[in-house]
C-alpha cells in the first residue's frame, strides 16, 4: 500500500501507525481490544475482526463460550456468523479475518467454509491451534478453500494477554 493521510501525519511527527486502511496494524488492534474485553468477561482472551475487500470492519467479536454456554462460541465463529448475518449471505468471498491467536481446527474449517480471502493472526497456539499446529487444517485436500495466511501480526500483544489470563487462573 502506498500510504495514506495518516502516514503523512506520522512523517510530520503528529501521529504514528494510524493509517486506517492498514490491515497489518489497526484491524489487529481492534481484535486485541475484543480480546481484552473477553478477558474482562472471564473468557479466554481471543478477538476476531472481519473486514470487507475495501477494508471496512464488518464484524468484531471476542470469545463468549462461558457467557452463552456454547463451546463453539469462539471469536472467529461469532465474527463469521455476525458478518454473514449482516451481509445476508453464507459466504465471505473476498473478505479477510484478523484473529489475535492461531485459530483452532474448528475455526480454521469455518474460515474455509466461509471462503475468507486472507487470515491474519497474532500469536501461535501450539496447544490448541489448527493452522500451523495439530490438525493443520489448510494442508488437507478436504479444506476445499485455503486463505492466504499471515501469522505473527502483533503477536507479542496477544501472547501477553494469554499469559496474563492463564497466570491469573493459577
Ligand atoms: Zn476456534
Amino acid at each position: 500500500m502506498s500510504g495514506c493521510g495518516a502516514d503523512r501525519l506520522a512523517s510530520a511527527g503528529y501521529a504514528r501507525h494510524l493509517c486506517p486502511m492498514s490491515p497489518f496494524h489497526s484491524h489487529m488492534q481492534i481484535a486485541l481490544a475484543e480480546a481484552r474485553a473477553a478477558a474482562a468477561r472471564g473468557e479466554v482472551p481471543v478477538g476476531a475482526v472481519i473486514t470487507s475487500p475495501d477494508g471496512q470492519v464488518i464484524a468484531a467479536a471476542g470469545n463468549r463460550t462461558r457467557e452463552v454456554r456454547d463451546p463453539t462460541a469462539h471469536a472467529e465463529m461469532l465474527a463469521i456468523r455476525a458478518a454473514c448475518a449482516h451481509l445476508g449471505q453464507e459466504r465471505l468471498t473476498g473478505f479477510d479475518i484478523h484473529v489475535t491467536l492461531e485459530p483452532c481446527a474448528m475455526c480454521a474449517m469455518a474460515i474455509a467454509h466461509a471462503r475468507l480471502r486472507r487470515l491474519y493472526y497474532g500469536a501461535a497456539d501450539p496447544k490448541s491451534g489448527g493452522v500451523a499446529h495439530g490438525a493443520r487444517v489448510f494442508t488437507h485436500p478436504q479444506a476445499h478453500h485455503v486463505p492466504e495466511i499471515y501469522d505473527g501480526i502483533d503477536a507479542r500483544a496477544a501472547e501477553a494477554l494469554m499469559r496474563e489470563f492463564f497466570r491469573k487462573l493459577r
